[in-house]
């Protein structure tokens, strides 16, 4: 099997095997191989991760940041040079082509380490307040042991966007990516072990949605992190709040492009693509309402189709490749059934729409498809579909594209086109999204907060306002004279 890890686990510095959890297999999405053969987590497996976490936590938030930092910079340093090697590993687990892969994954994981490195001390400053004598001063302090809880579209990013700032932080993670796509993480551990980082800080353990209640519901786990669905989001957030621990919601969405009648129309249909087409449209901020002005939508549509028809689908370790396979059949079908009520219910289907004939028949491939004149209350245009499934809906006037653009249950992201740059804020403004883009769509670098907003979630990734939500403020005031009282 050309991906087997040494064990399942890694934990405690090591990787760890305990035959007795319930086996499952790793899949190749272009082929339908099996690539490896793991075991899910045991509660003995569990408990072990979560002592050896806990116990390095505090040898961990011992040290001076700089010393931390240091750690964080080096694991961004060995995963760039390993940018290959992890990238393919991440198409052998996603299916994702390695012409996204070698851009967007291992490196956007290390950017995350190195920016979290960098900013450890200027981050976690804490304040000194004055009070005429008295003073008070504040610390920015650990949480502990954090869980981290990942989906199977991103999943080294995923692992690498919860772990850099909750380590940068002081804390100790236990990771359980995705039961779809278990491999990359393992190796961040590993990589981690190697820049200098206690044994135990960064535990990966395996399993599905039998395991990960086992971490959020343990008594010594003070905060999770999920990436997921909204429906996966309510059962954390609901299993936390039993226990009133800090949670950040990464989950899905529904979101709208809107390009206005001024826009530049080639690079509107590249954001349209971007946020529809990127990872066989398995990505939670897409914009999959694209709403586009009655006055040039026969051009947008024309050159769209154009262009959606001349990507290239295929082998996904072909570097010439721009579209791989879903993740997993049972995932394509769920889109495949997508397309049918798209057409059932009346949209007109522009192009794809079915499993591509020219490639890899036990893959998961499918067509890239663009729907148009779909309204607000088709299924295609009210439910994440997740893949790659473009919905096109017709607008003329500015608010009434604003308050359709908001009638969704979620709050993700958002994305404007338009050549007027009053026009750009103004609507930006009134759009309820956690994320926006003028002019641009899906980009996330380590430096700009992300997160939702509505059903989309809470907390948020990346930038300083990511240690916030792996850190909690301690406020400790200091008397100077005699503590007087009135009795
Ligand atoms: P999912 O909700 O099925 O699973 C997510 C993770 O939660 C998996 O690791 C799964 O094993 C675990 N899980 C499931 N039930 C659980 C439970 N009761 N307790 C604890 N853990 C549990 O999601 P998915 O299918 O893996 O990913 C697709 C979804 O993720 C989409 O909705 C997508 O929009 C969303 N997503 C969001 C973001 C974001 O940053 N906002 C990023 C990527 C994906």
């Amino acid at each position: 099997m050309r991906a087997q890890p040494k064990a399942s686990h890694f934990i405690d510095g090591a990787y760890v095997e305990d035959t007795a959890g319930t086996p499952f297999e790793s899949v190749y999405p272009a082929t339908g191989e099996v690539i490896a053969k793991l075991h899910a987590a045991t509660p003995a497996i569990v408990e072990q991760a979560i002592t050896s976490a806990k116990r390095a936590q505090k040898e961990w938030a011992a040290l001076s940041p700089t010393a931390r930092g240091r750690v964080l910079k080096k694991t961004a340093e060995i995963m760039r040079a390993r940018n290959r090697e992890l990238s393919e590993l991440e198409t052998l687990d996603t299916g994702k082509p390695i012409q996204e892969t070698i851009v967007a994954d291992p490196t956007s994981g290390a950017d995350s380490f190195e920016f979290f490195g960098g900013v450890i001390a200027a981050g976690l400053n804490g304040s000194y307040i004055p009070l005429g004598g008295d003073f008070a001063y504040t610390k920015r302090v650990p949480l502990g042991v954090c869980v981290g809880i990942g989906a199977w579209n991103y999943p080294q990013q995923i692992a690498c966007w919860k772990g850099a700032p909750a380590l940068a932080a002081g804390n100790a993670m236990v990771f359980k990516p995705s039961e779809m796509t278990p491999l990359g993480a393992l190796k961040i551990a590993e990589i981690l072990i190697e820049a200098g980082a206690p044994k135990g800080l960064y535990n990966v353990i395996q399993g599905d949605r039998e395991t990960g209640p086992l971490l959020v519901n343990h008594p010594d786990v003070a905060k999770v992190s999920l990436t997921g669905s909204v429906p996966t989001g309510r059962k954390v957030a609901a299993a936390a709040a039993g226990h009133l621990k800090h949670v950040t919601m990464e989950l899905g969405g529904k979101s709208p492009i809107v390009v206005f009648e001024d826009a530049d129309i080639d690079g509107a249909i590249s954001g349209a693509m971007l946020g529809n087409f990127y990872s066989t449209g398995q990505v939670c901020s897409n914009g999959t309402r694209v709403f586009v002005h009655k006055a040039v939508k026969a051009t947008f549509l024309e050159r769209l189709k154009a262009r959606t028809e001349a990507i290239a689908i295929g082998d996904p370790m072909d570097e010439a490749t721009q579209l791989g396979p879903m993740v997993s059949k049972a995932q394509r079908d769920k889109v495949l059934g997508y397309i049918e009520a798209g057409k059932a219910e009346g949209a007109t289907l522009v192009t794809g729409g079915a499993i591509p004939n020219d490639v890899a028949s036990d893959g998961f491939y499918i067509q890239p498809t663009v729907f148009a004149n779909v309204t607000d209350g088709m299924t295609i245009a009210r439910e994440e579909i997740f893949g790659p499934v473009m919905c096109v809906l017709d607008f003329e006037a500015e608010d009434e594209v604003i308050a359709r653009a908001n009638a969704t249950e979620f709050g993700l992201s958002a994305g404007v086109f338009t050549a007027d740059i009053t026009r750009a804020h103004r609507v930006i403004d009134q759009l309820d999204a956690g994320t926006l883009w003028i002019n641009t769509y899906n980009l996330c670098p380590v430096e700009i907060p992300f997160g939702g907003s509505k059903q989309s979630g809470f907390g948020r990734e990346n930038s300083l306002a990511a240690l916030e939500h792996y850190s909690e403020l301690k406020t400790v005031y200091v008397g100077m004279g005699t503590c007087e009282a009135p009795y």
